[in-house]
């Protein structure tokens, strides 16, 4: 379904890998991998990733039993491991078959799991690739598929029967930025303007409707693709899980992105959704094609160190709301709501003081260690670069007098770095192309903002539309304990409060907080503490070194700075025009 025209050229020329992946045992969560080697050096290095999909070394190798190689003949060839990821092959001149198991049974859009009901595979946790040979094409075949079992994935197809499937790739890279879903799940498929677009769904079938899925991401795409005057695909697939259970989060690819939601989530607040589906699907132009110079090339076996993620993922999230606004899913209350959230979030996090945009992507590797995630230790780079996204919008708009907007500078980027196949270098790149659009010296703003800790100028920018924000204290509940929560996780407690009823009733540091007054915690502490009031018991599932327990609390009170966008006293029509544009994403006639 997904064959583009460019890929049938690719697939006469020779491999020089081909994969075969044998759905061997879903009980036991494992799949059986042959790769074989082309001929070439003597002493043929291959190496498995460290880290895939996440910004996190997970260290895949860890899933690996019995590594081994032969030649065409059967005979052993010898192997040396060189590091934990790294084996060396021998003898390997005319070639070689190397062979492992490996153990797969990580859910959600970061993870790569075979188990009775389906499997999701990113093929980087889970193929070795030859040093020598990363960038050569290479051929994947799927074999044992359990019977009734259909693939999705955006890879190209070569054949299809029952029981196997042969995918191709130009790269190991264009490889595993593809990942498969197999299993028994639902589908549908739209053509919009001259696109292909594909849904997968694994899910109960009453937790979701197709239907309303399906329009919806038909007004997300179209509202992107407009945006960004661009189309850089013929076919792109979505690719959703919604189990019963806490988890949540998405991933992006070039041609596909993978999404999960908790159904019970998905059917308490639909605009989570829309939000992911709408931020995973402008990732296809902002960091898969518009992308920083440091993520390239990808070091599969260390950490990509960039200073760029509050761009690639913070204004990606600025991109996402734009487009929902312009599809019509996000009135303008509600992006206010959203925005006045999001100051507060960062305002509220002693670290924004210290702890630029760039610094937070740089320790984007930490996100993995609860203490990381501590008000007092980090911002988030999606929290604060979203804020810098609106932020920069509303500088260019300023001072080119409403004409130029963040749009120019993406569809300038698209042009002068995607389209030409060239890397942006990191925040340089923006800056450069927020220069190049109005003409103006950005370096204020990216020396303050960006690189440095200066506190936003929220008032002053906020003002060229017309609003302000107002800051006022307010009473909220206090329960008595500090949490982090990484996505799709439950919550640990980081600190507890001395003398308050959290500490009496024995929650500790490393505690995980499973249900609030019974319902699973799928948000952040804070978010679910807001419909609550102080004085109020609440009853808490924990879970920690002293086994899993039942508690009851009582509510402390503490004050709290609310934040609130509000009109100015008198608008001006300038500033009632700018704010019309700005919402919609466009500059001004
Ligand atoms: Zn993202």
């Amino acid at each position: 379904m997904l064959l583009a025209l460019c890929n049938v050229a690719i697939a006469q020329s020779p491999a020089a890998i081909g994969y075969h992946v044998q759905l061997s045992d879903a009980h036991a969560h494992t799949l059986r991998v042959r790769v074989d080697l082309p001929p070439g050096a003597a002493q043929q290095e291959v190496q498995l990733p460290v880290w895939n999909a996440l910004y996190q070394i997970r260290d895949f190798a860890q899933n690996v039993r019995g590594f081994h190689a032969h030649d065409a003949g059967g005979r052993s060839l010898p192997v040396e491991a060189l590091d934990k990821t790294t084996w060396r092959i021998g003898n390997a001149e005319q070639g070689a078959e190397l062979e492992y198991e490996i153990h797969a049974n990580l859910g959600g859009p970061y993870g790569a799991q075979f188990n009775q009901e389906h499997a999701f595979l990113n093929l980087g946790e889970l193929l070795i690739y030859a040093n020598a040979a990363r960038g050569q094409p290479v051929t994947l075949e799927l074999e044992n598929l359990p019977k009734g079992w259909q693939i999705a994935t955006a890879l190209a197809r070569n054949q299809q029967t029952a029981q196997s499937a042969t995918f191709f790739a130009d790269s190991y890279d264009q490889l595993v930025d593809a990942p498969i879903e197999l299993g028994t799940f639902h589908q549908t498929s739209f053509v919009q303007d001259g696109a292909n677009y594909q849904i997968v769904v694994d899910a109960a079938p009453g937790d979701y409707q197709m239907s309303s899925l399906s329009s919806l991401i038909g007004k997300i795409a179209a509202a992107e693709v407009s945006w960004m005057q661009d189309r850089p695909f013929a076919s792109y697939l979505f690719i959703y899980h919604f189990p019963r259970q806490a988890s949540g989060g998405g991933m992006e690819h070039a041609n596909s992105c993978a999404i999960e939601l908790d159904a019970g989530q998905l059917a308490s607040d639909p605009l989570d959704l829309e939000s992911v589906t709408a931020h995973e699907f402008f990732h296809l132009w902002n960091v898969k094609r518009i992308r920083p110079a440091s993520l390239e090339p990808i070091d599969y076996a260390h950490e990509n160190y960039t200073r760029a993620l509050w761009f690639s993922e913070g204004v990606t999230t600025t991109v996402a709301e734009i487009a929902l606004r312009r599809a019509g899913l996000l009135s303008e209350q509600q992006f206010l709501q959203s925005l006045a959230r999001e100051i507060r979030t960062l305002q509220l996090r002693p670290a924004h003081t210290w702890q630029s945009a760039e610094e937070s992507s740089l320790d984007t590797w930490l996100e993995r260690y609860p203490e990381y995630g501590s008000p007092e230790r980090s911002i988030s780079y999606y929290n604060k670069g979203d804020l810098l996204g609106v932020l920069l919008d509303l500088e260019m708009r300023r001072v080119t007098h409403g004409k130029k907007c963040l749009r120019d500078l993406f569809q300038w980027m698209n042009q002068h770095y995607a389209m030409h196949h060239q890397y942006f270098p990191d925040s340089a790149g923006v800056r450069a192309a927020a220069e190049a659009v109005t003409g103006a010296d950005f370096s204020e703003f990216f020396d303050s903002y960006v690189s440095g800790v200066q506190e936003l100028p929220y008032q002053q920018l906020l003002a060229t539309v017309g609003l302000r924000l107002l800051r006022h204290e307010v009473e909220i509940p206090d329960i008595g304990f500090d949490s982090v929560r990484n996505e799709g996780e439950r919550p640990i407690v980081v600190a507890v409060v001395e003398g308050s009823d959290a500490a009496k009733s024995g929650i500790s540091p490393g505690d995980t907080i499973l249900k609030l007054n019974g319902k699973p915690v799928q948000q952040e502490i804070g978010v679910l503490l807001a419909s609550l009031h102080p004085g109020e018991v609440v009853r808490l599932q924990v879970a920690g070194l002293k086994g899993t327990r039942e508690l009851k609390l009582k509510l402390g009170v503490r004050q709290e700075e609310q934040v609130e966008i509000a009109d100015l006293e008198t608008i001006t029509s300038e500033q009632r025009a700018r704010r019309g544009a700005w919402l919609v994403g466009e500059a001004e006639k």
